[in-house]
């Protein structure tokens, strides 16, 4: 290419999201059932229908009591008290409890009227039936108040979380046995290059496992999108012109290989010359080349080949788009020396020894175990240089 290109190129990693988050199309809202909804995204926010506790109630076995009778206990001089009956969860004491009397508590059992603290049963020694003797004061503190956890009508979870385990749980406990959740994205998946050959094959000289396509599907699948394998193309034209018309059905299409600068990278000329290119190249390391444009209508990401950089780039990029959910960077130390590079973000591969972050060993994005042996991607800023010691910002893997 001589002339200047009609499109940005070198953006940076929030421009690029912020690019493809804007050609992916409104997914819509399905309704599903607690059970089915792990990993999907709330599109509504949820309130509570109750209130949790829903009374004041004991946070521990022992006996409810007024901590007031009980001030003076020890272990020389134990308190008596009167028990009057007994509260259990869901079955809670009927009456109210006078001065020098206590009634049996379970854990999660109201706490009855008249009565403002627990002893625990550890601390009791029983003297027949209806006395027990307390050797050490009653705590107030070993209540749950009602409405600790929150109260009826709190908006608990907010619109645009994705469905943990215990943001499920939550659910429940909230009183929601359906939520309303995004349509999970159908996205398109097409690995490429004449070398690349599906594991489980012999391998001639040359030739390289499909490696892409199983971790950018395992990526994808993770975020709740619906994949569509597409398989393999080579490096012909008219291969990849038919498997970019194959997706069109996708919300987006997800390849790797074929957008950098060599000259059997076909599918940076078909999208340049026959698509449209919102832009190309993003101002990081591993994963510069990587392309975002449009094939008659349909979203398409190039992701480079290079195994690290096309994980990578998902992770710091196509990731953040679908989900809506931004990247959360933590600080560390660093233990060892990270060296950026002048223009681009370097993300580096770091393992976790105690609160420190190394680097490892082997930074190429061709070596797949600089990915798998690591614990978190090191943010090195354009041109830093980051001496061993200082504060580092990391990505968790
Ligand atoms: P490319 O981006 O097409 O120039 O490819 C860059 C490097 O990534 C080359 O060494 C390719 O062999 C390798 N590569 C491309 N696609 C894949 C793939 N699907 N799985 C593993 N390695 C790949
Ligand atoms: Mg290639």
């Amino acid at each position: 290419m001589t002339a200047a290109p009609a499109f940005p190129m070198f953006v940076s990693v929030p421009e690029a999201t912020a690019h493809l988050r804007a050609l992916l199309p409104d997914p819509g809202v399905d309704r599903v059932p607690l059970s089915g909804a792990l990993g999907r995204t709330l599109a509504e926010a949820l309130a509570a229908r109750v209130s949790h506790p829903s009374a004041t109630e004991s946070a521990l076995d022992g006996i409810a009591c007024r901590e007031a009778d009980t001030l003076t206990a020890t272990a020389d001089q134990p308190v008596p008290l009167r028990v009057v009956g007994e509260s259990r969860a869901g079955q809670p004491f009927a009456g109210t409890v006078g001065e020098g009397e206590c009634v049996r508590i379970y854990t999660g059992a109201p706490l009855p009227p008249g009565t403002d603290a627990i002893c625990p049963v550890e601390q009791l020694t029983d003297q027949g039936p209806d006395h027990v003797l307390l050797r050490r004061p009653a705590r107030p503190g070993d209540v749950r108040p009602e409405g600790q956890d929150f109260r009826a009508g709190d908006v608990v979870l907010p619109e645009g979380v994705p469905l943990t385990p215990a943001r499920l749980a939550l659910a429940a406990a909230l009183g929601h046995a359906e939520v309303t959740v995004r349509r999970p994205y159908r996205v398109a998946l097409l690995s490429t290059g004449d070398e690349v050959v599906a594991p489980g094959q012999p391998l001639r000289p040359g030739q390289v496992y499909d490696s892409n396509r199983v971790g950018l599907g395992a990526l994808l699948r993770e975020c709740g999108c619906e994949v569509l394998d597409l398989g393999h193309a080579p490096d012909s034209v008219d291969a990849l012109h038919a498997a970019l018309d194959a997706a069109g059905g996708a919300d987006l299409l997800l390849t790797s290989g074929g957008v950098s600068m060599g000259r059997y990278d076909f599918m940076r000329d078909l999208l340049i010359e026959r698509g449209t290119v919102t832009f190309w190249k993003v101002r990081m390391r591993p994963g510069g080349p990587a392309l975002l444009g449009r094939w008659a209508g349909l979203p398409v990401f190039g992701l480079p080949g290079n195994p690290v950089s096309s994980l990578v780039v998902f992770g710091l990029i196509v990731r953040p788009a679908l989900t809506g959910q931004p990247l959360r960077p933590v600080r560390l130390r660093a233990g060892t020396e990270f060296r950026g590079v002048p223009d681009k973000t370097v993300y580096a591969r770091g393992v976790l020894r105690g609160a420190e972050v190394h680097a490892y060993r082997q930074q190429s994005s061709g070596v797949l175990r600089s990915l798998s042996d690591s614990d978190v991607l090191v943010i090195v800023p354009e041109g830093a240089e980051v001496p061993a010691g200082a504060d580092v910002d990391v990505l968790l893997l």
